[in-house]
């Protein structure tokens, strides 16, 4: 199989790479101009590599070809850490949605099934959140569906949802193109992938707020606090990378059930407020470190507005079904949220913490 992937080089497009490079069968033509977390594949005669962005004018005449030649694309690139969301608005919004657009037309053009890489932010915050009693005694009021919950965000003001909404704008698009001109298409909702490679480590090897994981390691490896935006109240659900390369995997090889439908990828059963998370991250340091102090290592509260500024609102709750996954790819996740977490933050701690490692 002929496989395109745009942003080979971030996390999951390692992760991606790693796994389908392991078979004889998958050709693979990449763009990224990152290449930190690909260099052992840059020498696989299975694996062409592109060092630029996908959407230059030059690139996108390679890209055409690409796509011409291709079973599949897969379009990961996008900015996708919650920092940015708010502060870089108009960067956030270009990436998600005017960069892709050309690359939807290509596929659209010469017919070639797009897996497109959404996001679970498309759902924006829960119907639950907005009701008086702020409870979740109801399922139908909170549990993402892929095919029937509405997708909720806030006012233009809360720049949060500049991700959210290109993204949803973006899935609109493909969806419009797949009923105009019969463009095949899959869309992938991921709902919080944890694995080694996942993020940066501020003032080590990037800038700015990382997502949570990184943003915990941090502050466990520096002997800072952990912070807990709001208290730590916001819920989510953690699913390996591991796992979750799998199901895209499984996609590219069922495509007749795979093709023309939008998939949850996540594990509703490793639900965590972020609370219970810091307190998990924690202990898990403690194990990893073999320094049972971390089991007792500061959390703070901190107001969101002064963690990331103006415009930043939060979504509740993020519970998938996951029944289409299993049902048309026969995908369930079994990794649990401690297994996950060891296995990520040790790969952390090897990386970042043990200096002779790094
Ligand atoms: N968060 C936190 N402390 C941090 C970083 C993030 O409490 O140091 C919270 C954030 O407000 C959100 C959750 O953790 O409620 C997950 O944030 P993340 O940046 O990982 O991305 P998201 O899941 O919102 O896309």
């Amino acid at each position: 199989m002929r496989v395109v992937i745009l942003g080979c080089g971030g996390f999951v497009g390692s992760h991606l790479l790693d796994n389908l490079l392991g078979d004889e069968s998958y050709l693979i033509e990449g763009w990224d101009p990152e290449d930190r977390k690909i260099r052992g594949h840059l020498d696989n005669p299975r694996f062409t590599f592109h060092r630029s962005v996908a959407n230059s004018p030059e690139a996108l005449v390679e890209v055409e070809r690409a796509v011409r030649e291709c079973d599949v694309v897969i379009n990961l690139a996008a900015i996708c850490n919650p920092s940015d969301y708010n502060t870089r608005p108009v960067s956030v919004i270009h990436a998600s949605l005017f960069d892709v657009y050309p690359v939807i037309q290509l596929c659209a053009k010469y017919r070639r099934w797009l897996v497109s890489f959404s996001t679970s932010e498309v759902y924006g915050r829960t119907l639950a959140s907005y009701l008086p009693a702020g409870t979740y005694d109801d399922p139908d009021l909170y549990e993402l569906r892929e095919d029937e919950t509405p997708l909720v965000m806030g006012p233009i003001q809360n720049q949060r949802w500049s991700y959210a909404c290109a993204k949803q704008m973006a899935e609109r698009l493909v969806y419009a193109h797949h009923a105009e001109d019969g463009l095949p298409f899959t869309i992938v909702r991921p709902l919080n992938f944890f694995g080694p490679r996942m993020d940066y480590i501020p003032s080590r090897d990037g800038d700015g707020v990382p997502r949570v994981l990184a943003c915990f390691m941090a502050a466990l490896m520096s002997g800072q606090p952990l912070q807990l935006v709001d208290g730590g109240q916001a819920r989510r659900t953690i699913v390996s990378i591991h796992e979750a390369v799998d199901a895209i995997r499984r996609m590219l090889e069922r495509p007749a059930a795979a093709q023309n439908q939008a998939f949850n990828i996540g594990n509703p059963h490793n639900e965590v407020t972020m609370a219970e998370l810091a307190d998990l991250m924690r202990r898990t340091y403690a194990k990893i470190t073999g320094d049972r102090r971390f089991d007792d290592h500061p959390i703070v509260t901190v107001p969101a507005e002064r963690f990331y500024g103006p415009g930043y609102e939060d979504c509740d709750r993020r519970m998938p079904d996951i029944g289409k996954a299993q049902r048309l790819l026969g995908w369930t996740p079994t990794m649990t949220l401690p297994e996950i977490l060891l296995e990520t933050m040790r790969a952390y701690h090897e990386a970042y913490a043990v200096p002779e490692a790094v």
